[in-house]
């Protein structure tokens, strides 16, 4: 690269029957093909004509910021000088050679060269598959297979595996910049490696980019302890700042798992920790194992169980508190298993939101409740409206919107006997798409409910900005303070605003007779909960409506 076309014609005689050869002028277009990685064996840089400011040594500096990747330099020098060949190895190329070139020895060095580099490769190859290059522990795939070769080969030993999560870390990096994100990484893998410092048998490395994964003896005050002290040493790494880490143990009382599962249940622990505002080290425990299993059994089944139809609808009256009489409904979804009696949402729900089956379920819920108006109409009885319930996948499919209106042409059902409740959360998440789904429900003539108002970011503006028929506020998201006062100001502050919005409110988790007649006071009128009726089945329903009592 570089040459001058005598030295041009000098390598194309020598090398062309051994190599592919590709010159270039600059020192900026070596730099720019040298990206194609992989491409070059070599580069043989004749660029050191001028002595103390030669285009090489910046060539020579620019790509030995990636230190892996590039292919070795061997220097063309016009003349034997020894300060400038030290020069020239020291500012990185692996080699040199003099003018007038002597093909023997070019080629030769060059072959070496190469062959020399090609033995670097393997080695950072083989470095880069087993460790974790910015800390220098094991890193996810070494971590999970040398632990897993240390538990069999210990069976007698019971090891625990601990999890150490960052918290905010991307707030960390975006803060101070990915660098000191790097350093921060470091230390934590420092601290780490010390506190093993005494432990024989042991394994420890990062699993993920913001996680730290150590497995080692069990032994729980002292791994309580040791987790403890390497939270408090991270929380001191700053003074302007106090980095968090979450921390989760699981123990291995069977080597029958796979690694994965008890590295999964490990973290699963940590982020237990993480949103439940735990203090100290959370231990993978039997309610978290059943919780696995249950999500392993929900998974396995939910298809077979919709076609099925072991999914039934409850439904919840709503109440007038100033007649008394039940004016409406909402339709929960219960889960009919064969085996494991009825399963209430909280075991189902959760899970379908995260694989996304709660869509199905979402449809399978809404067209059960249009049988179930068709059915009233036909034998006579005046439908109660009733609400179904809108998971936030559902909200972001564009189509929601003619999905019911396909749905009440083919039951031929007026839409005024739908509602529809969608949770507080989702309206700021896409609200451009929620504003015209809205919308369009309405001019359709469902009823628009908010759900869940207050649990969030409730502001006037989401009310405004909406068109919502109906607000429900759930008793439960009011502070619980000993001053049951400030709750109820709360409330009634909340009823008044909705109210002057000209927005129905319904109140919904009434379990006393004492909030009822609270709510009453404060000129609520639409109100749900257990202390009117748990959520019954269809025919129970039927009984209720028909002979009007609440
Ligand atoms: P949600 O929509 O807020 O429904 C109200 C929940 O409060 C229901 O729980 C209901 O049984 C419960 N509840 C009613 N009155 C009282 C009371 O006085 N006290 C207390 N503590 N709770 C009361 P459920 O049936 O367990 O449903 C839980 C959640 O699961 C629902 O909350 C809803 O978000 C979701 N869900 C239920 N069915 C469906 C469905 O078909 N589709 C979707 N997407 N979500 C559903
Ligand atoms: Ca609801
Ligand atoms: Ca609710």
């Amino acid at each position: 690269m570089e040459s001058n076309s005598d030295i041009k014609r000098q390598l194309s005689d020598m090398l062309s029957n051994r190599y592919e050869l590709d010159f270039v002028d600059t020192i900026e277009e070596a730099t720019s093909r040298l990206m194609k990685k992989g491409v070059y064996s070599a580069v043989l840089l004749d660029a050191f004509r001028e002595k103390d400011n030669s285009d090489g040594f910046d060539f020579l500096n620019e790509i030995k910021r990636d230190v892996y990747a590039h292919p070795p330099v061997m220097a063309i020098m016009e003349e034997y000088d020894s300060r400038m060949s030290r020069r020239v190895i020291a500012a990185g190329a692996e080699e040199f050679v003099l003018c007038p070139l002597d093909e023997i020895v070019l080629c030769n060095r060059l072959k070496n060269v190469i062959a020399r580099s090609n033995i670097f490769n393997i080695d950072s190859t083989r470095y880069i598959l087993k460790y974790d290059t910015l800390t220098g522990l094991f890193n996810r795939h070494t971590m999970f297979m040398e632990t897993n070769k240390m538990l069999h080969n210990n069976s007698d030993n019971r090891f625990c595996i601990a999890i150490i999560d960052l918290k905010r870390f991307s707030l960390y990096n975006s803060t101070f910049g990915e660098h000191e994100g790097d350093l921060l990484l470091c230390k934590v893998a420092d601290l780490i490696k010390y506190s093993l410092r005494n432990t024989s048998i042991c394994t420890y490395g990062r699993i993920a980019a913001d996680v730290f994964a150590l497995c080692l003896p069990y032994d729980k005050e002292a791994i309580t302890e040791q987790l403890l002290m390497i939270k408090k040493n991270i929380k001191n790494i700053r003074n302007d700042y106090i980095v968090e880490a979450s921390t989760g143990i699981y123990v291995v009382y069977k080597l029958n798992d796979t690694i994965e599962s008890m590295f999964y249940k490990a973290r699963k622990a940590a982020n237990k920790q993480k949103t439940e505002f735990i203090e100290d080290v959370v231990i993978y425990d039997c309610v978290m194992e059943e919780m696995a299993s249950n999500e392993q059994l929900v998974n396995n089944e939910m298809k077979r169980a919709l076609e099925d139809g072991q999914f039934a609808v409850y439904l919840q009256p709503k109440v007038s508190l100033n007649t008394g009489k039940i004016y409406g409904a909402e339709a929960l979804a219960r889960w009919i298993h064969p085996t494991r009696g009825i399963l209430q949402p909280s075991t189902f729900i959760p899970i379908f939101e995260k694989n996304g089956f709660i869509s199905k379920l979402d449809f399978y819920m809404w067209e059960s409740v249009c049988k179930i108006i068709k059915r009233w109409i036909e034998n006579g009885i005046e439908p109660t409206p009733i609400s179904v319930n809108m998971s936030r996948i559902s909200l972001y499919n564009p189509n929601v919107s003619d999905m019911f209106e396909a749905l009440i042409q083919k039951y031929d059902i007026p839409s005024k006997y739908i509602g529809i409740e969608i949770t507080e959360s989702a309206y700021m998440d896409h609200p451009e798409l929620m504003k015209n789904t809205l919308h369009r429900l309405k001019q359709l003539g469902f009823i628009v409910m908010m759900d869940d108002f207050g649990s969030g970011y409730s502001s006037l503006n989401t009310l405004k900005e909406f068109d919502i028929d109906v607000v429900k506020i759930d008793m439960k998201f009011l502070p619980q303070t000993d001053n049951k006062e400030k709750g109820q100001i709360i409330l009634s502050a909340m009823v008044e605003m909705v109210d002057s919005l000209k927005i129905e409110s319904v109140i919904e988790g009434v379990e006393t007779e004492e909030q009822k007649k609270y709510l009453k006071d404060i000129g609520c009128n639409m109100a749900q909960g257990y202390y009117f009726s748990r959520p019954v089945p269809v025919a129970e329903y039927e009984k209720k409506i028909l002979y009007k009592c609440s």
